[in-house]
């Protein structure tokens, strides 16, 4: 994290701004070990993420004051008493872990045997899902607010962009290369995901942030131009209060814009992949009172974004039906453009993404579905 980037930020549990605690670790301008304070708490930066969870904050600054980054490291990666940093094996091989859980000797096994070495934490058909978002046409969708930025008159100014559940793979780089002047702030529960993701898909000015996303006041009010939830919404506890957050003026700028596609039919998926039913007429109510977003086809808009060119009026949802399989976009004071190239997107991005989500077959029921 940049030393100057922590007076964007501010507690999202007790909105204080954030201050420079302690740095035990610097690289250049970056904070690499260290932490912030507000008024609540003391959070860790552990190899420049923010670590907003308690109550493992304090355990992980106990290890980073001792100076043993490796435990700071691994608790923020396992989170489980099985990897606990004080138990004898995990002490007996900290200088081999050490070692290990370096961003050089990461990219140097590669994604590969990363993704082999997540699956002792997390099941294998997350890490699985995580690790292939570059080749599903729906991780493309990220780029539709860029598109529109990039059609603005003021394309130069400063873009603050908050991106809920990033996950592993992103488009970070070629956003940033297609937009230079764009800072994101990557949020995700999981700090492997952060971790991972750092090594492997960096890009130049992003903050990274562990933290649960029903809490989004992560910054100083109206400060951000773009919130993007790509395939996430669905897999939080509390879609509405999120919804009512990320529209809220304590977030979005006056001209801000809300984008949220990836809500697929997920019957087909298991139980344990923590997929919730988010009906269209719940994204609805939690807009009540304000401007309704508009809702879009995720497949098609995907499928549009893939091909170099969106048409918007074509991939628009007008109908009720489908209930589940939708995304959706909600600006105060803009006008989504009726057409929008998508040829910033390098092509090589464009023809990985051919995987499309297959119709849905039922594999559990409840009675919201
Ligand atoms: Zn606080």
């Amino acid at each position: 994290m940049l030393l100057s980037d922590v007076k964007l930020l501010q507690c999202p549990l007790c909105y204080e701004h954030f201050k420079i605690g302690a740095i035990w670790k610097k690289h250049g301008q970056q904070i690499v070990f260290g932490s912030l304070v507000c008024n609540c708490d003391e959070f860790p930066i552990i190899e420049g993420i923010l670590y907003l969870f308690k109550p493992l904050n304090r355990q992980i600054l106990d290890y980073l004051r001792q100076k043993d980054f490796t435990a700071a490291v691994l608790l923020g990666l396992t989170q489980r008493r099985k990897f606990h940093p004080e138990q004898i094996w995990i002490k007996r091989s900290k200088p081999l872990l050490s070692r290990f859980l370096s961003t050089d000797f990461l990219q140097k096994i590669g994604k590969v045997q990363c993704a082999r070495l997540l699956s002792l934490f997390l099941p294998k058909h997350l890490v699985k899902y995580y690790f292939t978002r570059d080749e599903w046409q729906d991780a493309l969708a990220i780029h539709f607010p860029l598109a529109a930025l990039l059609v603005r008159p003021q394309r130069q100014r400063k873009i603050l962009w908050l991106d809920v559940g990033s996950g592993i793979v992103n488009n970070f780089t070629e956003m940033q290369q297609a937009y230079p002047k764009l800072k994101i702030i990557s949020l995700d529960s999981n700090f492997s995901n952060l971790f991972l993701s750092k090594a492997f898909y960096s890009g130049e000015n992003v903050i990274r942030i562990c933290a649960d996303a029903h809490f989004l006041r992560l910054v100083r009010p109206h400060s951000l131009d773009v919130i993007t939830l790509i395939d996430t919404l669905q897999s939080l506890q509390a879609p509405v209060p999120v919804l009512q957050q990320a529209s809220s003026p304590e977030l979005l700028k006056n001209n801000g814009v809300l984008f949220v596609s990836g809500l697929q039919e997920h019957l087909f998926v298991e139980r344990e992949w923590g997929i919730f039913p988010a009906p269209r007429k719940m994204v609805r109510n939690a807009f009540q009172g304000k401007k309704q977003p508009i809702f879009f086809d995720n497949e098609e808009l995907s499928k549009q974004i893939q091909a170099g060119e969106i048409r918007f009026q074509e991939v628009r949802l007008r109908k009720t039906d489908p209930v589940f399989s939708y995304g959706f976009i909600w600006a105060n004071s803009w006008r989504v453009p009726a057409k929008l190239s998508t040829q910033f997107i390098p092509p090589d991005v464009r023809a990985k993404a051919t995987r499309r989500w297959e119709d849905a077959h039922k594999m559990w029921q409840n009675r919201a579905y």
